[in-house]
């Protein structure tokens, strides 16, 4: 199992399904992580009906942070707003599969942080988003 879910992580940080652009876009949010520089930028499309319809991200970094932020998009898309502010570490990680030290913590949460901001339209990023 772990082999599998070590796999994924390689295949979304070479090739991300959800890297690029949206423009227009309704929400978007950036942040970086300065332990390991990576830097995460996410842009959404929200439904009247307040639906993510689709939501991708850009930037730079490790692989942990590439696919987590990879994953993570995916797993948001046909969700509501409310349901990603209510989004937690553990459905990262649970997304990632796999044992995470203390510094590949923060890279693998970058992207959740960013997203959790921009949906709750805060002006910071802070760890706080991440309970
Ligand atoms: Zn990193």
């Amino acid at each position: 199992m772990d082999d599998l879910y070590r796999q994924i992580i390689i295949d979304r940080y070479k090739n991300p399904i959800f890297r690029g652009n949206l423009d227009p876009h309704d929400i978007s949010f950036e942040d970086d992580n300065p332990l390991c520089g990576d830097f995460i930028r996410i842009e959404m499309l929200v439904s009247e009906d307040g639906f993510v319809e689709k939501a991708v991200f850009d930037g730079h970094g490790c692989a942990i942070s590439i696919a987590s932020a990879d994953l993570l998009l995916e797993s948001i898309h046909g969700k509501s707003i409310d349901e990603v502010k209510s989004l937690t570490k553990e459905d990262v990680l649970d997304l990632l599969g796999i044992e995470l030290g203390p510094v590949r913590l923060k890279c693998a949460l970058l992207s959740l942080k960013v997203l959790k901001a921009g949906a709750y339209g805060v002006g910071e990023a802070s760890d706080d988003l991440l309970e």
